[in-house]
């Protein structure tokens, strides 16, 4: 048999007993992962219960069998004593916890070079970053270090690294997947998400980590649905909208790849037309107000009291705080807590917080009225290829706007998947985001399955 992490875990898992798989999976991370940097921990040979397909983690989702570190120094030595309600759902359907993956500080990044223990590397070039904040579960993915990955997403953290190592990336809707045991960046927006080589297995995943969860008020009690139901059926007469506010400064190769996407869908019977998102353009401008104000409260609890680093360094309480953030925080961190809470200051509050949830709201009018219209909605994933290590360390906006087109969908609570659309001249993965009404994941996987189906993008991988 080839390599079984080269095939999807729906056909792996039958030729292969689970020891075996979870085994070629602990080998291939003990091959790659010196050189790509995507996992924190790996678990130790025999990890687990009588399993069936391994699966590694984001490390800002808690396990008890290893640390959850969030890429931070403040958590380096931290193990919770629950489980998120995602991994014990998986290890409840049989799944095999393989290790813990790299992302940047609590999340707060877009290419994992704001870990504390150091960047990852794109399996496609190992000169390039991952994407991030879940570079490290991507990248385990796109190398076949584990065939699915969860990740977390708050403004594009799964699907623009998915995007830029050429794997499939999917944001549910918000409250589709329980955030229990999902440390919080910003309450509002977070969601766990999946990476997988192909759509249907993604399908299959939401299925098991899905559904109402006691533990988290905010997950819906809508019924899951059979995800991978309608991956078959095609995409002849379903709507898509092309998002012009959003594509009419493409160029590029980006630009020619996406308007390639467009005809494979229209050749399979799809109407592909222009939608209009008037307010689309504010999406970073509002998200880097509301998720840095919610980080700003989210963080106020590692105060080197309840959890984590304790610095011993003052005398007065006083110092117990400060030097424990200061010391255990790192730079990018410290940015968000002072922006947010800059944004949530008396006096200040109406002018940014208050006038950047006003404008979300006109954001999800705009979305709601083109969905009236469409289906689907369309954007690249992300609005350039995987870039150099150390391009954007220096420039914070610059890498903020990496987030331009997935950042929307987490603003409006919408599902939106990445999936793999294919490669620059330079061989780097390109990627087609396909963005959906809330609760319509069933339709987002039939449309995104079609369109693998008739490129077949994924069976590309990387040379390590
Ligand atoms: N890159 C975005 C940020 O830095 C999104 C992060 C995420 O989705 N967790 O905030």
């Amino acid at each position: 048999m080839s390599d079984p992490l080269s095939l999807p875990f729906t056909e792996a898992r039958r030729q292969l007993s689970a020891r075996e798989y979870v085994g070629a999976s602990l080998r291939a991370i003990g091959e790659h992962n010196a050189k790509l940097n995507a996992f924190i921990h790996v678990a130790g040979e025999g990890a687990g219960g009588p399993l069936s397909v391994p699966i590694a983690i984001k490390d800002n989702i808690v396990t008890r069998d290893m640390p959850t570190t969030c890429g931070s120094q403040i958590l380096a030595k931290f193990v919770s004593p629950f489980e998120a309600t995602a991994v014990s759902r998986l290890r409840a359907a049989g799944w095999s916890i393989v290790g813990k993956t790299n992302l940047d500080e609590f999340a707060m990044g877009s290419s994992t070079e704001h870990s504390a223990f150091g960047p990852v590397r794109n399996p496609w070039n190992t000169a390039r970053v991952a994407g991030g904040s879940s570079g490290g579960s991507a990248a385990a993915v796109a190398a076949r270090m584990v065939p699915a990955a969860l990740g977390s997403e708050t403004g594009g953290s799964v699907r623009q690294p998915a995007a830029f190592c050429g794997v499939v990336g999917l944001k549910p809707t918000y409250g589709r997947v329980s955030r229990s045991g999902l440390v919080a960046f910003a309450s509002g927006l977070d969601q766990i998400g999946i990476i997988t080589k192909t759509v249907r297995e993604c399908a299959e995943l939401l299925g098991v980590i899905g559904g109402h969860d006691p533990l988290d008020s905010t997950s819906s009690a809508q019924a899951v649905d059979d995800y991978g139901a309608d991956v078959d059926r095609g995409v002849r007469g379903l709507r898509f909208g092309v998002v012009s506010e959003a594509v009419e400064k493409l160029e590029g190769e980006v630009r020619t790849n996406f308007d390639a996407a467009l005809e494979i869908l229209r050749r399979g019977g799809a109407v592909v037309e222009p939608a209009s998102v008037p307010t689309i353009g504010h999406a970073i401008a509002i998200y880097y107000i509301v998720a840095n104000a919610e980080a700003s409260a989210n963080l106020a609890r590692f105060d080197g009291v309840r959890y984590g680093h304790r610095s011993a360094r003052g005398k007065t309480l006083r110092d117990l705080y400060f030097d424990s953030r200061g010391e255990g925080f790192g730079a990018e961190v410290k940015r968000r807590i002072m922006l947010g809470t800059f944004a949530l200051s008396s006096g200040y509050y109406e002018a940014y917080y208050g006038r950047a949830q006003a404008v979300r709201a006109r954001l999800r009018a705009d979305f709601d009225a083109a969905f009236q219209r469409f289906d689907f909605l369309l954007t690249p994933t992300t609005p350039e290829v995987a870039f150099p290590i150390g391009a954007k360390t220096d420039d914070p906006l610059s890498m903020y706007l990496s987030d331009i087109f997935t950042a929307p969908a987490n603003l409006v609570g919408i599902p939106a998947l990445a999936v793999p659309s294919g490669f620059s001249r330079e061989g780097l993965p390109l990627s087609l985001q396909i963005m959906a009404p809330h609760f319509a994941e069933r339709a987002l996987f039939r449309a995104a399955a079609f369109f693998e189906k008739e490129t077949n993008y994924w069976r590309r991988a990387p040379k390590l």
